[in-house]
This record gives structure tokens, sequence and C-alpha cells, in this order.
């Protein structure tokens, strides 16, 4: 029952904090401090993925088990398991915020599956630990169900991602100020227990430095280029600018899928930014209904709305740079760095190219493609429409007559769309003289679009309802939504519903469009 192979190399290997427990403290000098999850009243299963069960080697009779809920409700250790709290800093909002730490989140250990895979397993929502400041170490179940939802319909898209494998509920209640004005209220808790090969940050390295003890730092960085990029070669000054390379090209390839799906994350600070180019830390994210380069799901943001969505990419360069601060102490000059910082930029324009091509169905995208796809933007911007039911639909045109016909169900507002409807017209005359000159022939055309333009994505208002439900005690809506997010580019027949833009009512309504980062 419940037989899983740990080789928990994080704990075994780097230097942890000699106390024990959750007593806030500042940890100097280490890594990690060792502390259990805190029980809960009632655990109980609520939700899991098929797949990451899969690949942890779970039986269904494992599933159903009720030590599986007690396991990944914090109550019981399994053999092998070494919880721990990780020790990292970072820049949160532009500034610099200085210790932070896994205030709520426990590794339980680093699991080796049947394949060989490491996967690290962490609860979300476990309790007290030393980097709690002040806060319960508790999670809230409509965030849970978000970061649980959201965290799996990220991998079907093919978006790196830390994975999820349960959503347990506690059977006790959390406290919440969900609006910040001063209405704290008691709400149902829940823990998730996330998974990745690694859960190390641009902030695990942030901190050492920031402290002067580069010896910890050189040790955080020839670990996790042993264990995470084992791949690459050489030493020292050499190996870690392949590292950093490998980082930069890593993450621009995660900005560059965010861009392409409309996810736009909320609080990118650099604590919450994966080492390994992975989404990671599901808060007040949110996916673009209308297109909007200014949107912003998080309200702690939404007046200076730094982490808005078009400005994702930069603030990616913005986090590597810090990265590159953090590492400087370990290289003879800048040289190396900036390098990595260059090809941040580069593999992001290239990709981003490459989501132009893919998602107007272009064999390749051209100097005069690009342009073509920001007069698109602008219009759909202007025009109030839905990005991912005008992607979708780009597919339909009928290149020798275009019309706006595949689009009706886009468009927000009837009086925008009649006002932009010559514009329109002319773009969709640009686009099909486009493709009259590209190679591709239509149905492979119609098959690079239908995987670049996802049909089903995680609409805030989707992932409400299914909250609404689960605090009813009714969890058919997250299983509903988990199973349909499982197959984003297909077309899904009798499932429409899921497929649909934001309703009136969602406009305004908190968890549609909205969110604060009270979880
Ligand atoms: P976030 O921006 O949500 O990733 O969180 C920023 C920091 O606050 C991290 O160090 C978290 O561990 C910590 N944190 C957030 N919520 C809680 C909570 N309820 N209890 C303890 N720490 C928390
Ligand atoms: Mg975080």
């Amino acid at each position: 029952m419940l037989d899983l192979r740990f080789d928990n190399v994080f704990v075994r290997e780097l230097p942890g904090d000699p106390e024990q427990g959750a007593r806030l403290r500042q940890v100097d000098g280490a890594l990690y401090s060792r502390v259990d999850p805190t029980p809960v009243a009632a655990p109980r299963l609520l939700a899991y993925s098929a797949e990451m069960a899969t690949a942890l080697g779970f039986s269904a009779a494992d599933l159903a088990a009720p030590e599986f809920a007690q396991v990944f409700g914090g109550n019981v250790l399994l053999d092998g398991m070494q919880p721990y709290a990780a020790n990292y800093g970072g820049h949160q909002f532009g500034h610099w915020a200085g210790q932070l730490g896994d205030g709520r989140a426990i590794s339980l250990g680093e699991v080796v599956n049947a394949a060989g895979e490491r996967w690290e397993l962490q609860l979300k929502g476990a309790g007290l630990t030393p980097y709690s400041r002040g806060a319960d170490g508790r999670a809230v179940l409509r965030s849970s169900v978000r970061e649980f939802l959201c965290s799996e319909a990220m991998h079907h898209l093919g978006v790196p991602t830390t994975r999820a494998l349960s959503l347990v509920g506690t059977g006790e209640t959390v406290v919440r100020d969900m609006f910040y004005d001063g209405h704290a209220a008691p709400e149902s808790g829940a823990i998730v227990c996330r998974a990745a090969p690694s859960f190390i940050r641009f902030g695990n390295f942030e901190l050492p430095t920031s402290r002067g003890d580069i010896a910890l730092l050189r040790q955080l960085v020839e670990f996790t280029i042993r264990r995470d990029f084992p791949e690459l070669e050489g030493s020292g000054e050499t190996l870690y600018a392949a590292w950093f390379r490998q980082v930069c090209e890593r993450t621009a390839t995660l900005l560059a899928h965010w861009m392409r799906v409309g996810f736009v994350h909320g609080v990118i600070n650099t604590d919450n930014m994966s080492i390994l180019g992975l989404t990671i830390d599901y808060g007040p994210y949110g996916w673009v209904d209308n297109y909007d380069p200014d949107w912003t799901p998080n309200t702690t943001d939404a007046q200076r709305r730094r982490y808005r969505y078009g400005q994702q990419p930069n603030v990616a360069w913005w986090n590597l740079s810090c990265l590159t601060g953090a590492l400087a102490p370990l290289f003879d000059g800048v040289e190396l760095l900036e390098a990595g910082l260059q090809h941040y930029a580069a593999t992001y324009a290239a990709a981003d190219r490459a989501n132009v091509a893919a998602k107007l169905g272009l064999a390749e995208c051209r100097e005069e493609d690009a342009a073509l796809m920001q007069s698109l933007q602008s219009l759909l911007q202007q025009a109030e429409v839905d990005m991912t039911l005008w992607f979708r639909a780009l597919a339909d045109v009928d290149v020798q007559a275009p019309t706006l016909a595949p689009f009706g169900e886009a468009f927000y507002d009837e009086a925008k769309r009649r006002a932009a409807e010559p514009a329109f017209a002319d773009w969709l005359a640009r686009y099909a003289a486009r493709l009259a000159d590209d190679p591709l022939p239509p149905p492979q055309r119609r098959e690079r679009m239908r995987l670049a333009n996802p049909r089903y994505v995680l609409r805030n208002y989707l992932a409400q309802q299914a909250i609404d439900r689960a605090e009813q005690g009714d969890m058919a809506g997250i299983h509903e939504l988990l199973d349909v997010l499982r197959h984003p580019y297909d077309d899904q027949p009798g499932r429409e519903a899921y497929a649909q833009k934001r309703p009136d009512w969602a406009r305004h309504k908190a968890g549609c469009s909205t969110l604060s980062c009270s979880s």
C-alpha cells in the first residue's frame, strides 16, 4: 500500500537548519528547515489527477484507501518521507523582500518512480513552518481547487508546469478576508499535493547572495546542476554559464507558451519563478477572455499592473536579471551572464514568431507577418473580442470569400462589433491574401492551428462555478472540468458549454474576472 521509493537528495546533500519545528525565525547558513505537516481534523480526498497517480505508481486501491487522504492531508508520514520547508528570498513587486521561504508548503520527499523519474511531493497548506511570517500556513478550498485544476490543465496544454496529484479537504475552516475589507470569514480548508522534479526558485539563489554567503550559493548551484540539469558538462564558470543559459532558454519558452494560450500568472515575483522554467505557484492567475494586453486578474496589482498579460515577457527578463545579480559572485565578469540574458531575448523572439506562424496557420513567420498579428491584436482589443474563440475560429475562415461569420460567438459587445466590422473585413482580406501565398496545404494548416489554439481553457468563471459547487459539497464540477481540460485542443461534442466566452454575469464577479491574493 502506498509503496513509494524515496531518494531525498535535497535534504541529504544540502545544509539544513539545526533547529527543527515551526518556530518563526531567520534561518542563516541553511537551505531548508525540517518541519512536519500539522495534522488536520478530517482529511478527505476530493479529487486526484489520474495521470499523476499513474506516474507515481498508485493503484485504484491505493487511491480509495482512507490512508491516501491521511497521507496527502498531512496526518501520516510514509516510510522514507523527510518533510521540510525550503528557505528562499525574493523580489516582490520590484523590491527585495528578504527571507520568504515555504510559509505553508511542506515537501514530503523526492519519489523516484519505476521509470526513474524524480517527483518531489509537496503539500500546500500543510500548516506552520519557520517561514510562515505571521500567517497560518493553511490554504482555502477555492484557491486549492484553482491550483489543482490549473496545474493539470496547463500540463495538458503542453505548458511546462508543476503538477498536482491530489486535492484533500481538511475538515477544518480557515479564516480569510477575501476582499481585504475587514470582513474576515471562515472558509473550507484544503491541501493540494503538488509534484515537480524540483521546486527550486530564483529566490533560493538570491537569499544566500543577499547575505554574502557565497559558499552556500555555490553549493546550491552545484547541487541544482547535478540533480536537475544532469545533461550539462564542464565545471566552474563554464558550467555555470551553460546552466544559466539553459534557465534563460526554458524561461523564454515558458513565457511564449503563456502568451500563446492567454495565461496571466498574476504574481511573477522572483520567488514564484521556477529554475526549471515551470509555471509555479498558482494564486490570483487568470485567462484572457476579451483580448487585452493590459489586463491582470490580480486586484492587489490593479493600480500599477506590473504583472499584466502583455508585460509578462519583460517581467521574466527582469526576474532573470535579478538572478544574474544573485549568481554574479560565481563569475569573473558579467559577460557570460549578459550573454544568457541575450539568449533569453533571442529565444523569446524566435518563440514569439513561431507563435505567430502557428496561431495564424502559416508555414513560417515572415517579417510582415508580425505586423499582421499586431494589427489583429489591436483590433481584438478595441472591439473586445474573445482571444480563445477568435483564434480557434480563424481556421474556419473561407479564404476565397473571408467574412466575420465564423466569429459570431467571439464578440462581447454588439456595438463595438459593428463599429469594427470594416476594419476586420480589411484584416481578413489581408490574411486571405497572405494565406494564398503560403505553401501549407489547407488540411495541414488547420491541424497546425488546432494544435496552437486551444478550444478549452480554464476560464476564471468555469473554475469559480466548480468552486461554488465544491463549497456545497459537490465535487462533480471539479471532476468534469478536469476531464474536459484533459483534451484542450480537441472539439468535444456535448461539451460546448465549457468553450463559451465569459458570460455577462461573470464580468465583474469576484473569482470570475479578478481575484485577490487572499488564499
Ligand atoms: P505567494 O506570492 O502566494 O507565492 O506567497 C508569498 C509568500 O507568502 C511565500 O513565502 C508563501 O509561503 C507565504 N504565504 C502565503 N500564504 C501563506 C499562509 N497562509 N501561511 C503562511 N505563509 C504564506
Ligand atoms: Mg510563492
